[in-house]
């Protein structure tokens, strides 16, 4: 019998990779037709670094250094005439030199390398069905295909079909921090002169941050939770429109031009997830499904990392009693996801000062640097 996942992004890859290093057969479920590779870029940080090593991609990994560290250690911020009136700094407190940071396209491209032929990958198919019968899972999948697995691992993200399969509706554990986010690349003329800058209105940001091989932007508004088909992008697309059709200033409208024509564009709502237990039965997720801390602490990669080889380690060595592997995992997952997900909210209104007051105060803390 093999380990069955569902989702192809961090998560998934980095478990299909821990675990066929196992030498556990491994098959891979992602609901797309491929391999998901937009986003910003990520970072790669504290013990994730010793993952990557021992998957034997860390080399690999700081040679795509996205070259952030090459611009200023600061955001500059801008005012509606793209003067700089404020500047935040990049690093973190939690920061440290040895972090990498990685676009996401190339961490997934090299995760995907790293896990090896034996595994299977099945795309554009996802899980309706799970029974948990004791000595196996009883998947069914959109497609008609069935299967019996040892183990289903839930790596499909915040909003995990897994999850709400098996532990119930999306709602109970999903929260919605009031923020959306939108990812996109931006063509060259749009590029930042190697810096990163961000403008800020009431409740929305926009930022342009150049990286050395091309150009990231960035729309951030504050919104109360907004239903949406999470696979339909050009719906997504609209709400950005619909959600800045008042704004202006800055480059804002250079922005939404390069909204219409953009292909990569990426639209999440910044949400933690909380749940009071990870696994049910032979059923355990893993990453965003499970304790999604959001963008803002800038940690779900490593900790979807991370999870994934503290996961497969239990599990190999829990000589076949389950569940006492996915309580060792839960109990060296559980403090550094609580730090992950504390703090996110001053991160926010940093980014992104809910009025003009909070705008102001904050550019009179982080005075620009000119
Ligand atoms: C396209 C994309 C862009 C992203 N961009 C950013 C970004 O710019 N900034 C940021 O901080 N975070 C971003 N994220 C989230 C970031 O990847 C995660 O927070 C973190 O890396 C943890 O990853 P994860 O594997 O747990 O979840 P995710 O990266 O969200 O991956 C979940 C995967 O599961 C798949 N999936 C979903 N439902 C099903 C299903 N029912 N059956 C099978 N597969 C399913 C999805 O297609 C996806 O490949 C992005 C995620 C995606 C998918």
């Amino acid at each position: 019998m093999s380990i069955l996942i569902s989702g192809a992004s961090v998560a998934g890859l980095a478990a299909a990779q821990r675990f066929s290093a196992r030498g556990v057969e491994v098959t891979v479920v992602e609901r797309a037709p491929q391999l998901r590779r937009s986003g910003a870029p990520i970072d790669v940080r504290g013990a994730a670094l010793q993952v990557a090593a021992d998957m034997g991609i860390l080399d690999v990994l700081a040679a795509h250094e996205t070259g952030a560290a090459q611009r200023s250690a600061f955001t500059h911020i801008v005012d509606e005439n793209g003067e700089k009136v404020g500047a935040l700094p990049t690093e973190l407190p939690q920061d440290s030199p040895d972090d990498l940071e990685i676009f996401r396209s190339d961490l997934i491209d090299i995760l995907h390398g790293a896990v090896g032929s034996e595994a299977t990958f099945i795309y554009e198919d996802s899980i309706q069905e799970v029974t948990d019968t004791g000595d196996a899972v009883a998947v069914g999948f959109a497609s008609g295909r069935r299967g019996r697995y040892e183990v289903l691992v839930g790596a499909d993200g915040i909003h995990s079909g897994t999850r709400r399969l098996v532990f119930g509706p999306e709602e109970r554990f999903r929260r919605h921090l009031g923020v959306y986010y939108a990812i996109l690349s931006l063509p060259a003329e749009l590029g930042a002169d190697g810096e990163a800058f961000l403008f800020s209105m009431p409740g929305r940001s926009v930022l342009i941050a150049d990286y050395a091989a091309r150009t990231m932007g960035g729309f951030l508004f504050r919104s109360p939770e907004i239903a949406y088909d999470y696979h339909d992008v050009e719906q997504q697309r609209q709400l950005v429109f619909d959600e800045y059709s008042s704004a202006r200033g800055w480059k804002v409208a250079e922005l939404l031009d390069a909204l219409k024509r953009s292909e990569d564009f990426y639209l999440d709502s910044a949400s933690q997830v909380h749940m009071d237990r990870w696994s049910s039965g032979r059923v355990v997720l893993l990453g965003d499904s499970a304790f999604a801390p959001s963008f803002f602490s800038g940690q779900g990669t490593s900790l979807a990392m991370i999870g994934a080889d503290v996961l497969a380690t239990a599990w190999a060595t829990c000589d076949g009693n389950i569940a006492q592997a996915f309580g060792r995992y839960e109990q060296a997952m559980r403090p550094q996801v609580d730090r992950a997900q504390g703090g996110v909210p001053q991160a926010r209104d940093r980014l992104l000062p809910a009025n003009r007051e909070a705008i102001e105060a904050r550019n009179r803390q982080w005075p620009p640097i000119l």
